[in-house]
């Protein structure tokens, strides 16, 4: 499981969710198969399962392997692949996704979120993570699931949109920076505790939430 590199699409594998990945007739994986795993938020988009809120420019779902207790991804309707793609021309859209980020939140008042993308995606579509920080779920299960969201390789919300307006697009992180944020020893996203290992530290969050 799990490619690492850069491919062209602009997306990243970074191998989390799927073993099984559909072939084509050259016994390759077919990158454009509807089926193709890397195409999975675009079926789950549509499963009214997982839709949480929608409206006529985005649809907001359930991660299908949630991080934390509270994980959604904002979506656009508009069929832009991944942040590489993205120009001055969807910052309204950007802006959009951000409020309706935003706005989910406030349904979990007690809760604090994250609200950002990751620097190079595994999954096509543009899409924005709103996820809860007390990281407390089965599906977190390898230091890339907590680098992603603990280290520089998420990029706020409003990082993006800043950069955005400056320069008109989001520049892309080398394979090396992501690779080095990858390799960041675990540290708690709370406190100045470093784990030598994952079970160590998902124990040590439980910490968190139970002094709450
Ligand atoms: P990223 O690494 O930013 O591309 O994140 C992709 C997200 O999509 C991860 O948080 C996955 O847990 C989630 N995911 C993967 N497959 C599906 C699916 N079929 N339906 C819903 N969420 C998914
Ligand atoms: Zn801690």
């Amino acid at each position: 499981m799990g490619r690492v590199g850069l491919s062209v699409a602009g997306v990243w594998s970074v191998g989390f969710e799927m073993s099984k990945r559909p072939a084509s007739d050259d016994g390759l994986p077919s990158k454009k198969a509807p089926g193709f795993w890397a195409n999975g938020l675009l079926t789950a988009m549509k499963d009214p399962t997982l839709i949480v809120k929608e409206d006529s420019i985005v649809v907001v779902i359930k991660d299908k392997y949630p991080k934390a207790e509270f994980h959604y991804l904002v979506l656009p309707k508009e069929d832009i692949h991944s942040l590489t793609n993205v120009t001055r021309a969807n910052l309204p859209l950007l802006k959009h996704m951000d409020k309706i980020a935003q706005e989910i939140t406030r349904n979990h008042e007690e809760r604090q979120f994250k609200i950002g993308y990751h620097a190079v995606a595994s999954m096509a579509r543009l899409h924005l993570h709103v996820i809860s920080d007390d990281f407390n779920s089965p599906s977190l299960k390898t230091k890339k699931h907590w680098n992603t969201f603990t280290t520089d390789f998420f990029v706020p919300s409003a990082k993006v949109l800043a950069e955005v307006e400056e320069h008109g697009k989001f520049t892309r992180i080398s394979s090396e920076v992501a690779k080095k944020l990858m390799d960041t020893p675990l540290k708690c996203n709370k406190c100045s505790f470093q784990s030598p290992t994952i079970p160590k530290l998902k124990q040590h969050l439980l910490t968190h939430i139970m002094n709450k």
